[in-house]
């Protein structure tokens, strides 16, 4: 059996180490310490954003995003249906209801039709939505200048949940930063990772200087220890912002591997029937490629579905997963309100993610390509 091929792995620069044992050498060992400041700084010189707290997740981060915007019991916020749990289990954290709107085919990302329907219909039915969570999925950025002017015309704050999209820019800008808040994962099978953790940026300060305070228990200023407030224990260890330093000294080699793997993929099979690449609508959209995607329309492939590649591939000990199933279709979110066409439903059944890997090497993708053109062949 040949070695298997993940989805994403981990993919180290070796200067990783250097920064966790500094760590050990200094004794930081603790959610608190040079590396924790030096991540951040590295982020914040990185996006373009003014102000970074580091985190223990993304989901950490989409969190006191919520609580930092005031997002509370009975209150709504509107969310992209497709996209991963992670970005709509805060909302109910806070007990507030998620408002599941649906994406357009351009991009995949939140429709700016169905969004400025769901905030007139919800504004009619006597509540107004308190935030928009708008994902990037797999790395692509959304139509920003329609979503921020129905953002901005409507005055409801935007959180960009840019987990995906660390380092992908929409008109030369980073994704993360256009909202009010951006996030970021650097969960396990992220472009870059800290085995786990995310980011939280925004431009301004006394948010990031409280969502901060927040993940460190909300603890006041005194010798004692007084709280006036409820805290988490959300902040990310410096241990593991050792690794973050490390992986972002490698970033720009890693998104541009990660392209390079998706051009790699789309000259060998973009030919192939009722093959459709998940692509950058324009110039001005420059996706990180987290993940390759692609649609087949089964109609069109002579049989062959998303599911029989994925199988074929399993097969070989190479792990090829379906898309993201829309969270308005999840048992635990299906009752709430949902805007749309079913555009992701058509994109969940037909979808696929291929290996993407930054340390997917040329022969292992040459062997990928050719188990799935050989499908298609014995068709
Ligand atoms: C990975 C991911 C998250 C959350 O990240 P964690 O760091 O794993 O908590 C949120 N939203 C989306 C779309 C993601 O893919």
């Amino acid at each position: 059996m040949n070695k298997r091929i993940y989805l994403s792995p981990p993919h180290m620069s070796g200067e990783e180490k250097k920064y966790i044992n500094e760590a050990f050498d200094s004794n930081w060992i603790a959610p608190i310490g040079p590396n924790v400041d030096e991540f951040e700084n590295a982020i914040c010189d990185y996006t373009g954003s003014r102000n970074c707290a580091a985190l223990s997740s993304g989901t950490a981060a989409i969190h006191l995003a919520l609580i930092l915007l005031g997002v509370e019991q009975g209150d709504e916020v509107i969310a992209s249906t497709f996209t991963f749990a992670a970005t709509i289990n805060p909302i109910i954290y806070q007990k507030a209801t998620p408002v599941l709107v649906e994406s357009e085919p351009e991009s995949w990302n939140l429709s700016p039709k169905f969004l400025e329907e769901a905030i007139c219909d919800r504004i009619a039915a006597g509540k107004k939505p308190r935030a928009i969570i708008f994902v990037h999925i797999y790395g692509m950025p959304g139509k920003m200048e329609d979503i921020l002017f129905i953002a901005r015309k409507y005055d409801i704050p935007l959180i960009e949940d840019a987990s995906e999209a660390f380092g992908s820019k929409y008109k030369g800008e980073m994704l993360g930063t256009f909202g009010d808040l951006g996030v970021y994962s650097f969960n396990g099978n992220k472009i870059i990772t800290t085995s786990g953790g995310g980011a939280l940026v925004s431009n301004n300060k006394d948010w990031i200087d409280r969502a901060i305070h927040l993940a460190t228990q909300a603890r006041d200023e005194a010798p004692y220890y007084q709280h006036t407030e409820v805290g988490y224990n959300y902040r990310l260890s410096n241990v593991l912002a050792g690794i973050g330093r490390g992986q972002m000294q490698v970033i720009e080699e890693r998104v541009s591997k990660r392209r390079t793997v998706n051009q790699f993929y789309r000259k060998h099979l973009d030919s192939l029937p009722g093959v459709q690449f998940f692509s950058e609508p324009t110039s001005e959209y420059f996706s990180n490629h987290w993940l390759t995607a692609l649609i087949i329309d089964s109609e069109q492939s002579n049989g062959v579905t998303v599911e029989s590649v994925r199988a074929k591939l399993a097969e070989h000990n190479i792990e090829a997963r379906p898309f993201w199933k829309p969270m308005h279709l999840q048992p635990v979110f299906d009752s709430y309100p949902y805007y749309g066409d079913g555009f992701s439903e058509r994109l969940f059944e037909e979808g696929l993610c291929l290996p993407s890997g930054s340390s997917l090497s040329e022969g292992d993708q040459l062997r990928i390509v050719g188990i799935v053109k050989e499908l298609f062949l014995s068709k």
